[in-house]
């Protein structure tokens, strides 16, 4: 168990179980119950150690009905180098209790995969990452295993799909599924929710919302009146299954909308710049992985440190855009605004104006 003492609060991290506790403010030795803004050092990174993907090129997601965000299709940036991989553990040393291994393509397909997880270990920092599943090898599966926390295969609906889900049980890997919601895919969900028919001996199925980024298209976006999308909310709401079942925190304002028997305690909003952050494979740190087409918010890790770029105005902007969002609304503690990248992916039916910078809400 590692536990982080912050100015105010405390954080905890089970490297085994994969369990997370943060206290409330704690004023004169008692817990406010007042939740943290943020942390002083992100506690998760999301490593882009992808920069381009080998089946990008052949359209394997768009295949598969998910379109990739990273834009896979053209993406042809080196992976991230081992060196720079080093720098970075050794800065989070310490500190950060997770690495998300990402960016674009599988990451088990890096050149320097196993060193990678090694490293993280050996710095106490528990790797997890999400794959396609498609280079999925037993050998693979093993690594998991032995350095790992948690391993997600994408839902690609696919041979390749079953099969690394298959391997990752096999070899005792905690395995998630995670679905990428979106207007195409909402009626599949619901349908095998209902059924029962995900892969049986899962640990979660997470369903991630889809995002006008890379090749994400708008009019695949789901929108407010997607009555598939708020079915799927309530069906889950109400029953219960043989795995977790997850949401994305950028779903959190539809969740809060659509919550039913939700408890709404069981909702976290939007981490970027407060808890976590995304770094590209050639070291440019962003409070969010969906800013990496535009990146607006990018401070460069060649120049500054990790912890410097945390402490920027750069990120202070990001965040402000949570202080400042939707004053009035009832939900505001809960949400804070949802996605300040993307304001049409904010379901809340209640936040005005498409600009993150602007918003007002009305009941
Ligand atoms: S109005 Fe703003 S704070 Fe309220 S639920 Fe919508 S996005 Fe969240
Ligand atoms: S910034 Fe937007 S896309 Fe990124 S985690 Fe937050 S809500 Fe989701």
């Amino acid at each position: 168990m590692r536990i982080r003492k912050e100015n105010d609060f405390l954080s905890m991290f089970d490297e085994e179980t994969g369990r997370y506790l943060r206290t409330g403010i704690i004023r004169d030795g008692k817990d406010t119950g007042e939740d943290p803004f943020m942390s002083s050092f992100p506690e998760l990174l999301d490593v882009g150690i992808m920069g381009h993907c080998k089946h990008g090129k052949s359209g394997l997601c768009m295949k598969a009905g998910i379109e990739c965000y990273q834009d896979g299709l053209h993406a042809e940036m080196p992976n991230m180098r081992l060196q720079d991989f080093k720098e970075l553990v050794g800065q989070c040393r310490g500190k950060t209790y997770q690495f998300a291994l990402g960016g674009c393509g599988d990451p088990d397909q890096h050149e320097a995969f196993e060193e990678i997880l090694r490293l993280c270990r050996d710095a106490g920092i528990v790797p997890n990452f999400t794959t396609s599943g498609f280079g999925m090898t037993e050998h693979i599966a093993k690594l998991c295993k032995k350095y790992c926390g948690a391993v997600a295969v994408s839902w690609y609906r696919s041979e390749y799909t079953i099969n690394a889900i298959e391997l990752l049980k096999k070899a005792k890997v905690k395995t998630n599924i995670h679905y990428v919601l979106s207007k195409n895919t909402v009626a599949e969900a619901l349908q095998r929710i209902k059924e029962h028919s995900f892969p049986k001996g899962i640990n979660a199925i997470v369903f991630l919302l889809h995002k006008p980024v890379g090749l994400g298209s708008y009019a695949n976006m789901i929108r407010q009146d997607n009555e598939e999308f708020q079915d799927l909310i309530k069906y889950i709401a109400s029953e219960v299954f043989g795995y977790k079942v997850g949401f994305d925190s950028c779903t959190v304002p539809a969740l809060l909308r659509h919550s039913g028997k939700i408890d709404p305690d069981s909702l976290d909003t939007c981490e970027g710049a407060r808890w976590s952050a995304y770094i590209t494979p050639d070291m440019k740190m962003l409070p969010c992985s969906f800013d990496n087409q535009e990146q607006k918010w990018a401070v460069d890790l060649r120049a500054y440190s990790v912890e410097e770029a945390w402490n920027s105005e750069v990120f202070d902007d990001f965040r402000n855009q949570f202080r400042r969002a939707c004053p009035g609304c009832p939900e505001r503690r809960r949400c804070m605004g949802g996605c300040p990248i993307r304001s049409e992916i904010v379901l809340c039916g209640r936040r005005e104006t498409p600009s993150p910078t602007t918003t007002s809400y009305h009941p």
